[in-house]
């Protein structure tokens, strides 16, 4: 699926016919869904990707990134990660959950533990293979400009990550230094370089793919016109191509009336059908979107994973968006949805 998703956005620019086309598609899959499991089912049959958030800061500024910078710096204390992960083994109910994102507004990689943190994954995998218990695939997105070799040995050494991601945006040296603010790109360069030669090192080694975000007038065949970023490209398995959003409405100026209700063809987010998403300091949002937690609906370990899926808030957003009333919704009212 992901590969098809990634095919695709490499093949299609922002304003083509057939970016309106997926978009109607995608709102068909989401009311199957949505009626099949939500409705009519089992609705933890829906949930399928869960984030969790290692820390909520950064070390980059970049433009079109939505992330409050002036929020508390927190940290995700080890022995909650631990909790999560005890109980996506021991419910059952959660066996649907296809991936776990150790990734959401900060970058994962400022985290002192994330080695503990892929050895506890490790561990849980090995528990979950002998108990005959599906666990989820594991992905880490990085902005690949923090090095340290105790981490890049824990990639390579626990096997715990499927899928390993690194944001390189732009289409050249010099477009990437523009919009990732504050970054290099010859430390970004040496950083990947460093974790590709560690990870491929490795028994089972990640799949590696780098997500290419560019501007909404250009082609993602531009992506390939500079030598040295085509270059860097084809050192991954895989690419994804996104095009600069608002986040939602919620980059500072980018709040917009919708139509109301919204049209049948643009209905729906997979992102809050789907998916889950645990910030650094315990709270818990409804949408990867939502980097600073504008959509909280509770906290863990105070609230169970199961529970938080079955929030009622987060139930009401749902039939909200299936009516396509996200101008009722706070943190939807500028979002077309996901
Ligand atoms: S519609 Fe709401 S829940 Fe969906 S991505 Fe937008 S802000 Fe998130």
């Amino acid at each position: 699926m992901r590969k098809l998703k990634n095919f695709i956005s490499r093949n299609t620019s922002a304003d083509s016919v057939a970016s309106s086309v997926l978009r109607s598609a995608s709102s068909t899959l989401f009311y199957y869904r949505y009626f099949r499991h939500q409705i009519l089912g089992n609705p933890f049959r829906n949930f399928l990707e869960l984030y969790i958030e290692p820390v909520g800061y950064c070390n980059l500024r970049c433009r079109w990134c939505a992330l409050d910078h002036s929020k508390p710096k927190k940290r995700m204390d080890i022995s909650i990660f631990q909790n999560i992960v005890d109980e996506i083994l021991k419910d059952k109910r959660l066996q649907s959950i296809r991936w776990i994102h150790l990734h959401n507004g900060g970058e994962s990689t400022l985290h002192p533990q994330l080695e503990e943190m892929l050895k506890i994954v490790s561990h849980a995998k090995m528990k979950a293979s002998k108990g005959g218990i599906n666990f989820p695939k594991v992905s880490l997105l990085s902005n690949g400009t923090v090095y340290r070799p105790s981490l890049a040995d824990a990639i390579r050494n626990y096997g715990s990550l499927n899928l390993l991601r690194f944001s390189m945006d732009g289409g050249s040296p010099e477009s990437y230094e523009y919009i990732r603010n504050r970054a290099r790109w010859d430390v970004f360069r040496e950083t990947v370089l460093k974790y590709i030669e560690a990870v491929r090192a490795s028994e089972i080694p990640p799949q590696i793919e780098f997500i290419c975000l560019i501007q909404n007038h250009l082609k993602p065949k531009d992506l390939k016109r500079n030598p040295e970023f085509s270059k860097f490209l084809r050192l991954s398995d895989d690419y994804e191509v996104r095009y600069a959003h608002d986040w939602g409405g919620q980059l500072p100026g980018t709040s917009k009336a919708l139509p109301y209700p919204l049209p049948l063809h643009r209905r729906g987010c997979r992102l809050l059908l789907n998916s889950l998403v645990l910030l650094a300091d315990g709270s818990v949002t409804v949408c990867c979107a939502d980097l600073n937690g504008k959509g909280f609906i509770g906290t863990y370990p105070e609230n169970s994973l199961a529970e938080l899926y079955l929030n009622i808030k987060r139930s009401q957003m749902l039939h909200k968006i299936a009516r396509g009333r996200n101008a009722d919704i706070s943190l939807c009212k500028s979002c077309g949805g996901f």
